[in-house]
């Protein structure tokens, strides 16, 4: 039996053995019943929903939540006393309005995320590993506060180290603690792993886990050549308690958490549910959470849930990587589409871009660990199928210096799409 089995039998409370495809489903129809009894009975939002539902698919008769409603009715969605929560995750939106969305948690939910961590790091660490932690929120209940109580829970040793630490910070960190395992987001994994290389640092690192973004194939192979190590993926969003999907050692998919989440991937049109393997919009019910559940909450997340069974032998669900915001799809320029073609050269460390849409000007900085003048031609080539009619691209970069330079002095990740 996979690992993740073994821990999803032991969360529904049934012997390993009973573990199947009907047992996950009676369990999320039960949670799913007892959640909407219970927010029938303290959330005023949910005061029309029905208390009973007698299979899985009547879920698609009730209405979708989306961010607007989240931020518009935060606090009627709320199930418990303000002294019951434990942390409010305030995120600033993109629309006009400047109005943020603020996320509930009590200590109870937060606690079922950090088992969810826990099962999941434990596929790259073991009791003694040394992981070190390139994500922000070092105070109680912060995403990298929850992934120290996960690592601690399975006996390793977490070295936070938080997002905001030049590289040369972060590699002595993985020198004096003797690092072998890490977690962070993509691009800042893969931008340490080149500055790694180009000053012939040495490293223990054998597995990385990687969050918080898209990650692009050049991306991953690209960490898992430079590092020589394992990298596995994990999607997680804020609304879904952070942690979400992850992948198991066979790297095909992302296994859901499907104790406490209830998973739904809709026509973004017509808000139908697709058939598995088909593209659509991420939606997900919080089975399990109290003190600010979401029923029916539409991500905006492009994704897809994989048809066939893993090789890994689970038969937990699982998803394939996020194809995107499909709000961003229609953009001119995607980070998603930009870091696939630009991380695949070896010697990009960073990058930014600048696009200024009156001028039909894209301008491209990169960091490098050679002269730009070596890599000029090849990102034009690389570049040229996404550049949008009319446009016109410019390259500009910066080589990394000779000498490694003194702690927090100098470049830090800041790899970004900036629209004029
Ligand atoms: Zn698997």
């Amino acid at each position: 039996m996979s690992r993740l089995d073994g821990w999803m039998a032991q969360k529904l409370g049934i012997l390993p053995e009973q573990l199947d495809r009907s047992a996950i489903e009676q369990q999320q129809l039960d949670a799913l019943n007892a959640l909407l009894q219970w927010c029938k009975g303290h959330s005023t939002y949910y005061g029309d929903y029905p208390e009973q539902l007698q299979s899985l698919s009547e879920l698609t008769a009730l209405p979708f939540l989306t961010g607007d409603d989240v931020i518009e009715h935060g606090q009627q969605l709320v199930c418990v006393s303000q002294s019951e929560i434990s942390r409010v995750v305030t995120m600033q939106t993109s629309g006009t309005s400047g109005r943020s969305k603020r996320l509930f948690f009590s200590q109870a939910d937060q606690q079922l995320t950090i088992d969810f961590f826990a099962c999941g790091l434990s596929e790259l660490n073991h009791a003694g590993d040394r992981c070190m932690i390139l994500m922000p929120g070092n105070r109680p209940g912060g995403m990298s506060h929850l992934i120290q109580q996960a690592l601690l829970q399975i006996g390793a040793i977490p070295v936070p180290c938080g997002n905001d630490v030049s590289f040369a910070h972060m590699a002595q960190l993985l020198a004096v603690h003797q690092i072998n395992t890490m977690v962070g987001s993509p691009v800042q994994i893969l931008s340490l792993a080149r500055y790694l290389q180009h000053y012939q640092l040495p490293h223990s690192i054998k597995a990385v886990l990687v969050s918080s973004d898209y990650l692009p194939e050049s991306v991953r192979r690209a960490i898992a050549d430079t590092l020589h190590c394992a990298v596995y993926d994990h999607y997680g969003i804020t609304e879904g308690g952070l942690g979400f999907s992850i992948e198991c050692e066979q790297h095909q998919g992302l296994h859901i958490r499907e104790n406490d989440l209830l998973v739904e991937i809709i026509n973004p049109d017509t808000g139908m549910p697709v058939a598995d393997g088909q593209w659509g919009e991420l939606v997900f019910t919080t089975l399990t959470r109290r003190a600010m559940p979401l029923i029916r909450y539409r991500t905006g997340d492009k994704a897809r849930l994989l048809a066939d069974s893993c090789p890994c032998g689970s038969i937990i669900k699982r998803m394939d990587k996020i194809g995107g915001r499909l709000a961003q799809l229609a953009e001119p320029y995607t980070m998603t589409e930009l870091d696939e073609r630009i991380f695949q050269l070896p010697s990009v460390v960073d990058y930014q871009v600048h696009y200024h849409k009156a001028q039909h000007q894209l301008t491209l900085y990169v960091l490098l660990t050679e002269p730009l003048s070596q890599w000029k031609d090849a990102i034009k080539t690389l570049l040229q199928p996404v550049l949008q009619q009319g446009d016109t691209l410019l390259v500009e970069g910066e080589m990394l210096p000779e000498q490694q330079t003194e702690i927090g002095s100098f470049y830090q990740a800041k790899r970004k799409i900036i629209m004029e």
